[in-house]
């Protein structure tokens, strides 16, 4: 059993939705939504409204928390590489890094491309 969470959208009991209504008849309240797993915000909020209503109030300082980059980003042959897999039969078992930019490809054993280890997160190739 997952355990029930609750939508981090800061807005969610604003929204006047059945499923949201609470307490006796004299006494009705809206409340924020409560889950076990959501759509939205990686996991976090019940819809793209509240998504939305997140990142309007907290946005900004997430950016200031994580930190601004003040450099462009550059995407050179060392950093263009990602997984791909041959589907066409009969080589659909056949593996390898791709690099978008030169076109070049390296051959990954199935267990590199499974387990993810031979491409960093930001495209370097590390075998
Ligand atoms: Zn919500």
């Amino acid at each position: 059993m997952s355990q029930l969470k609750y939508c981090q959208g800061p807005k969610c009991h604003m929204y006047d939705t059945k499923d949201r209504k609470k307490g006796p008849k004299d006494n009705k309240r809206n409340e924020t939504r409560r889950r076990s797993s959501f759509c939205y915000l990686n996991g976090n909020a019940c819809s793209m409204q509240c998504q939305g209503d997140w990142f309007d109030v907290y946005g900004q300082r997430a950016l200031q928390h994580f930190g601004m980059i003040t450099q462009p980003k550059v995407l050179t042959k060392d950093n263009a590489w990602q997984y791909r897999r041959n589907w066409n039969h009969p080589n659909a078992d056949t593996y390898y890094a791709h690099n978008y930019l030169t076109d070049e490809r390296r051959p990954l054993t199935q267990q590199q491309y499974d387990n993810e280890n031979a491409i960093t997160s930001d495209g370097q190739l590390t075998i």
